[in-house]
Order: structure tokens, then sequence, then C-alpha cells
């Protein structure tokens, strides 16, 4: 369906703030969503827990905050958000602190498909999609026996790479994977290359894919090995570790853009094959590491928006090409609820579980 909404500012007001308040979760890219929907006349509401309240009370762009014990608590305040007129915007906290079944239990409107989430939670089914799309994806191995390379260990989740094991080869593994494998793992192909984590915004109303922006994640301490020459390292005894805690801007080789755009539109595509007619649309990432021979491999996708994207509360040198205004994608996932509600179309942008 392509719908070319007219904006004009008086219906603006009329259309989403006074009737709708996003709202979502105190943490991963709450602020940039909630700063999002203020600009574009939403209402905004932040669930905390008691140690994030103060801080999300504190920016004037937050018009409501209910805090919480525990985020994990979030399931207990949904009947009664239920019967106010919200909409949640989802991020990455919700996949971390929810299940898959408490998420598809909340009938509260929400922004995406939830049915792109069993594709996504599991990583057999991420694969085929990934596969099927035409990306390169690791090589993957079942046992430790036929590790002929070496492997990262990485458990289910999204727990921003904690508890990752870097294998050398299968003897490596049977000396020292052994607890971790008591957990859901898969062992992966290790690539070395420069990792880049692509932001993509796909917008089911103007059927239109735009790259936003792009990060490359700051990752401790694997990204301050190379600060230790390796022959210093020798008899440390460090091990690599993949725990994120930060992000920085990266502008991909303009030559390599026309394949990252292809790359987004394949995964789109094909999620309209295999995850009902909607697919996956509003805010995605596919995080990649490029090879030197500029080969992408995709090691995941994740369905909704990263924190990555944080970095570009302000807009970015892509986000900049298609607005000449700061567009974060926080304020693009508002932008097109705007525009779905001032084109009577809401229901394209929200799960079917959920159309009011
Ligand atoms: P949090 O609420 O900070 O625990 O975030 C929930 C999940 O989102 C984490 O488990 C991470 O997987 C992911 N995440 C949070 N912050 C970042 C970040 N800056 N970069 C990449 N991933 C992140
Ligand atoms: P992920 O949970 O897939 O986002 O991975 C977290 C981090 O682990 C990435 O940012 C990379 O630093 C590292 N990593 C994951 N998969 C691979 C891989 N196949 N090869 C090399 N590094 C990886």
């Amino acid at each position: 369906m392509i719908v070319t909404p007219e904006l004009r500012p008086a219906q603006i007001g009329r259309a989403s703030g006074d009737f709708y308040t996003i709202a979502t979760l105190g943490s991963h890219s709450a602020l940039q969503i909630l700063k999002g929907a203020h600009d574009e006349g939403f209402r905004t509401l932040a669930i905390t827990n008691r140690k994030t309240e103060r801080l999300y009370r504190s920016f004037p762009f937050v018009d409501e905050v209910i805090a919480i014990a525990e985020y994990k608590d979030f399931m207990g305040l949904v009947p009664e958000l239920e019967k106010r007129k919200l909409i949640i915007v989802p991020h990455g906290s919700f996949v971390a602190y929810l299940s898959l079944e408490e998420h598809k239990k909340m009938r509260i409107p929400y922004f995406g498909n939830k049915a792109v989430l069993d594709w996504e939670a599991s990583r057999e089914l991420q694969r085929q999609w990934l596969t099927r799309a035409g990306l390169t994806v690791p090589r993957q191995f079942k046992t430790g026996a036929e590790i002929d390379r070496p492997v990262i260990v990485k458990l289910y989740g999204a727990l921003g790479g904690k508890g990752y094991m870097f294998v050398r080869d299968s003897k490596d593994f049977e000396e020292r994977a052994g607890l971790l494998t008591r957990n859901k793992h898969i062992l992966q192909e290790y690539i070395i290359g420069v990792p880049l984590y692509i932001h993509y915004f796909y917008s089911p109303l103007t059927g239109r894919l735009e790259i936003m922006s792009m990060d490359r994640r700051y990752e401790t301490n694997v990204d301050s090995l190379g600060r230790i020459p390796a022959a210093a390292q020798e008899n440390l005894d460090i091990e690599p570790s993949y725990v994120v805690v930060g992000n920085q801007p990266v502008s991909l080789r303009e030559s390599m853009l026309a394949e990252a755009y292809q790359m987004g539109e394949n995964v789109v595509r094909v999620s309209k094959e295999i995850c009902g007619a909607k697919g996956l649309f509003g805010a995605f990432s596919i995080e990649t590491i490029i090879t030197p021979d500029a080969q992408f491999y995709v090691m995941e996708i994740s369905a909704r928006i990263v924190a990555g994207t944080n970095l570009f509360i302000d807009g970015s040198p892509y986000s900049y090409l298609y607005y000449t205004e700061p567009m974060s994608t926080g304020r693009r996932i508002a932008r097109e609820i705007k525009n779905a509600l001032l084109s009577n179309s809401l229901d394209v942008v929200l799960d079917d579980s959920s159309v009011v």
C-alpha cells in the first residue's frame, strides 16, 4: 500500500499529540524514542524502575513516568496500560526482560510485527531467513569435533555479547567450553574483519527503505587487545570478551553502500514471505563483519531499533540525505506513526494483535 500523507501543521496536533501517548521502557534507546515522539507532537510515557526513575523525570520531553520495582514486572502493569490510548515502541530491553509469550499476550497497540519475533528469536530460523535473502552468513558447526577453524561460542538471547567465548580449535573447545555449552548455544565460524552495524528503516506506508545510520560497537575487552602486543600477551592468559559498553559512528565506503542497501531490501522482501504479509517493517539492523575482500558476513538481524542509533539523536549523515532536519531513528518511528494516523492507516504500522 502506498500512501503519501499530506502534512498540515493544524492536523498534526489533532491527529497525534491530543490522542496518543508513545510509551516505552526506560532503558536502551528510550530517550531517543521519547524525544522523537515529543518532537512529532505526541505525549510521552517512560516506564522506569526505581533506580532510573529520577533520570527519566529529569528530561523535559518525558511527560509522564511510571516506576515499577523491576523491568521484568512490566506485565503486571499491562492491564492498566491497555485501558489507555497508548502505542508501545519496543526496543532491545523488551526482548531482554520479557519472554516471547509475554510479548504476544500484551494487547497494547505495538509498533511492529510480532510475528517477526519467532524468526528472530530462534537462531536456526534467523539463519534460514538471512540465507533465503541471499546474505552470506558465517559457517556453523554442530559439534565440537567438527570445528576446523576458530569459532565463537554464542549463547542465546540479547545479552549484549555477554558470555561469548572465542575458541581456537576443537581441542580448545573440549578443554574450555564445557560449562558454557550446558546453556543453549551455537558454534559459529569466527570472522576476522571489521564489524559494521547498519541501521535501516522500512516504511510500510510508502514502501521505501532508508539507511538511517551505522555504528560499530565498543566491546570490552576485545577492542583493547590490540593495545598490548601479541608477544607481551603470551603468558597473560587473556580471554577475549565481547561485552558491549558503547558505540562509535561509522560511515561506509560509498561504493559498498549499494550492497548494504540491497541486503536491507532482501531481508524485508523475504520477511513478507515468511512472517505474514506485513513482514518486517519499521526500524531494524543488520549486524555484519566485513572481511578484507569486502565481503559482508551477516551475524545477526535485530528486528527493531538498536542502541547504536543513540549516537544519532540529532540525525546522521545518512538521515540528513533523506531529511534536511534532525531525524533520529526514534523520531522516524514517531513520524511513521503520525503519518499513519494522518492517512487513517494506523493498522498498517501496528501489530495485528493490537489493532484498535
Ligand atoms: P539494557 O536495558 O541496557 O540491559 O539493554 C538490553 C539489551 O540491549 C542488552 O542486553 C544488549 O544486548 C542491548 N544493548 C544495550 N545497549 C546497547 C548498546 N549501546 N549497543 C548495543 N547493544 C546494546
Ligand atoms: P552478537 O551478539 O551477534 O551481536 O555479537 C556480539 C559481538 O561478538 C559482535 O559485535 C562481535 O564483536 C562478536 N562476534 C559475534 N559473532 C562473530 C563472528 N562470527 N565472528 C567474529 N566476531 C563475532
